[in-house]
């Protein structure tokens, strides 16, 4: 192994995994930091067992390593800055506090003048009825810090709703934040190389079900150019405000005139799993390459791609293999209700040959009809121009 391409990973999930096994394709050879001695990242590379908060573990990963990357962003600023501190690391500490914190990546759209749904400061339970006057109903209050998944979240419709909400939250600093009528989530995905250069995904559509993401749909259908290129400028702003380095999700929502920011994820992504069959270079390789200091490789997609989360079981992988284009990631996670185990892409050259295809996955993976709605049958369609 040459020197300057190992690679510490915070975090041994599925989206480690990933990264490590991209990286194994491109001669990099990873080593990832997670508390649990059957880690799924940990399952496909080495790993130093340790809390994310211990600093002997986290020294006994800056001595295996060149460089070090995070695989979520409720890492300990202070473990990233340890680090930071005896090896890069990408993306920086100053773009994972701003995603840390909701506030602060309020706080950063606003500089930036990118659009996001109206929101208000919430440090007590009085100062959530006064955010109310403010921000109107219904409204989303939001934890600070540590929320993912819809988790630290409540959702207010009237007065009566204030003190659960304070409760649901745990009662900590949060920010109130009006509820947007969108008419669908669409994510950005783009990547900044440590020159400057940028690249940047076709726009994705994400369905998410009890606040948790079930399917993307890629590119997403009728994508207008306009809103590409808005999704585009907003990533591009962000990523040179923040020098940033490697893979950045902006998960949007589409409103009538173009996009509200919901929320930044300074990582390889969800939404982006299809990249790995139906880009020319996945997400997980564009993050490595720029962390590397390599040229990024093009974001373009020749097809159309759906991927599906596979929740709480793994499909039938004879049955998934049976539908053309359709590919099975497992994650060798433990079966728990709800937890993320697998995913599947499925691609197509067309469309009409896409939902043809989610039509045959619908009969192999047990997902709730209410979550296929929209994704099958009949809602593809070519971008408009
Ligand atoms: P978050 O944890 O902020 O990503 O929120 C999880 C999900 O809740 C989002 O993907 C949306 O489906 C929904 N959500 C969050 N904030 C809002 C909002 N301001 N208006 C409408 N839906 C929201």
């Amino acid at each position: 192994m040459s020197k300057g391409r190992r690679l510490g990973i915070l975090g041994g999930g599925q989206l480690g995994r990933m990264l490590a096994l991209a990286g194994h394709g491109l001669g990099v050879e990873s080593v990832c930091l997670d508390p649990d001695p059957d880690a799924s990242c940990g399952q496909v590379a080495a790993q130093v067992i340790g809390r994310f908060d211990d600093l002997a573990a986290a020294a006994r990963l800056a001595a295996r390593v060149d460089l070090v990357t995070y695989e979520f962003e409720s890492v300990p600023a202070a473990t990233a800055r340890w680090l930071a501190e005896r090896r890069p690391v990408f993306p920086s500490v100053g773009a994972l506090a701003a995603a840390q914190d909701r506030l602060a990546e309020k706080r950063l759209l606003e500089a930036l003048g990118i659009p996001a749904a109206a929101y208000a400061v919430v440090d007590s339970a009085a100062d959530l009825v006064a955010a109310i006057e403010r921000v109107g109903l219904p409204a989303r209050l939001k934890a600070r810090r540590l929320g993912y998944d819809g988790k630290g979240q409540a959702r207010l419709c009237g007065r009566p709703d204030v003190a659960p909400a304070w409760a649901a939250v745990g009662a900590v600093p949060a920010i109130l934040e009006r509820e947007v009528p969108f008419r669908r989530e669409l994510s950005v995905l783009a990547a900044r190389g440590v020159d400057g250069s940028t690249v940047c995904y076709p726009l994705v559509e994400n369905r998410h079900h009890d606040g948790v993401l079930r399917w993307s749909l890629a590119p997403a259908p009728g994508l207008t150019p306009a809103t590409q290129e808005m999704g585009e400028s907003i990533a591009r702003r962000l990523l040179d405000e923040l020098d940033y380095v490697g893979v950045l999700a902006v998960e949007c929502f589409e409103v009538e005139d173009g996009l509200l920011v919901n929320e930044l994820a300074p990582r390889v992504h969800n939404s982006g799993h299809w990249t790995i069959e139906a880009a020319e270079t996945s997400q997980f390789a564009n993050h490595l390459r720029a962390g590397l200091g390599w040229a990024l490789g093009p974001a373009a997609v020749p097809g159309w791609a759906a991927m599906l989360n596979c929740l709480g079981t793994v499909p039938d992988r004879r049955r998934v293999q049976g539908v053309p284009g359709c590919h099975l990631h497992a994650y060798g996670k433990e079966p728990r209700p709800g937890r993320k185990l697998g995913h599947v892409t499925v691609v197509a050259a067309d469309p009409g040959a896409l939902a043809a295809r989610l039509r045959s996955l619908a009969a192999v993976i047990p997902v709730p009809a209410e979550v296929w709605a929209g994704l099958v049958p009949g809602s593809l369609s070519e971008p408009t121009a």
